[in-house]
């Protein structure tokens, strides 16, 4: 499984309620250390230029964000997160662009994306890369149409808000926070994995191209989430990737949310989320 990764889109010192901004290098080494000579790293993808960010964002304020003017997601101005944004999206983008040339899956372990809106970060979000990645294949006419499937458990507000700005009827967004509270127990939550590939088909069955976010929050420890179970998660993961090769979906899939301590908690779903996606695409 290809891993779009550099260590310029990780942040050492952001000291924040989340662990987001860290979690590439966490994540690459635990992969590496856990699934030896199953994980190739490509680093040799260039960051998003802000001209390439402001597709998705106002100009003034991608150009403030970068230069430590205004605050981002995390709600601060530190210089190592504004730095490692345009390769966060970089990653994400390059990995979007492989799944689409190549096909089958490829990673980015990135997060702080869907809550950041067209004129507004928040949420541990600062620039919307899901819109960026998928408007830049857009431009150069590798894809036709997108779906981004948000298994997060957090509703994707910031990228409903830019697909409605910039009016993109060509991408979708299927964010499990807009129909989380309609799961009420297990039952509702086992029908929901077992409709999942119908559900994928409806949502995402027209695009060239789904951009998954196998967010680790909806876990039910989460303290921003509680909704799966362990297995439950795994399930849900073995669903979209068994879909998505089943159809011959070029996807590309990043971390998103997680917010359990120790890290590790954390870490340990999203490499469920790696085994999954080795087991779906052995062949
Ligand atoms: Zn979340």
């Amino acid at each position: 499984m290809k891993v779009f990764y550099t260590p310029r889109q990780s942040v050492r010192d952001n000291e924040s309620f989340s662990p987001s901004a860290g979690k590439p290098a966490a994540f690459v080494e635990a992969a590496l250390r856990g699934f030896p000579g199953q994980i190739e790293i490509i680093d040799n993808f260039r960051g998003v230029s802000p001209k390439g960010i402001a597709l998705a964002h106002h100009p003034e304020r991608v150009r403030r964000v970068l230069a430590c003017e205004e605050n981002n997601g995390f709600g601060n101005r530190k210089p190592s997160v504004a730095a490692s944004l345009p390769w966060t999206i970089g990653s994400l983008y390059a990995a979007a662009r492989a799944a689409v040339r190549e096909g089958g899956a490829t990673c980015s372990p990135t997060s702080g994306f869907h809550h950041s809106s067209y004129a507004s970060g928040g949420g541990f979000c600062t620039f919307n890369g899901l819109v960026v990645a998928a408007l830049l294949l857009k431009l150069e006419g590798l894809v036709d149409k997108v779906a981004i499937v948000d298994f997060d458990i957090h509703y994707g507000n910031g990228t409903d808000n830019i697909i409605g700005i910039k009016r993109l009827s060509w991408l979708t967004n299927h964010s499990l926070g807009g129909f989380a509270t309609e799961l009420r127990g297990d039952k509702d939550i086992e029908a929901w994995l077992a409709g999942l590939p119908g559900e994928l088909d409806r949502v995402a069955g027209k695009s060239d191209l789904v951009l998954y976010q196998a967010g680790a929050d909806p876990h039910i420890d989460d303290p921003l989430g509680g909704l799966l179970s362990s297995d439950q998660m795994r399930r849900r993961d073995r669903a979209v990737f068994r879909w998505a090769r089943a159809r011959a979906k070029p996807l590309t899939w990043n971390l998103a949310g997680g917010y359990q301590e120790p890290i590790a908690k954390v870490l340990a779903l999203h490499l469920a989320t790696v085994e999954e996606c080795l087991a779906a695409y052995e062949s």
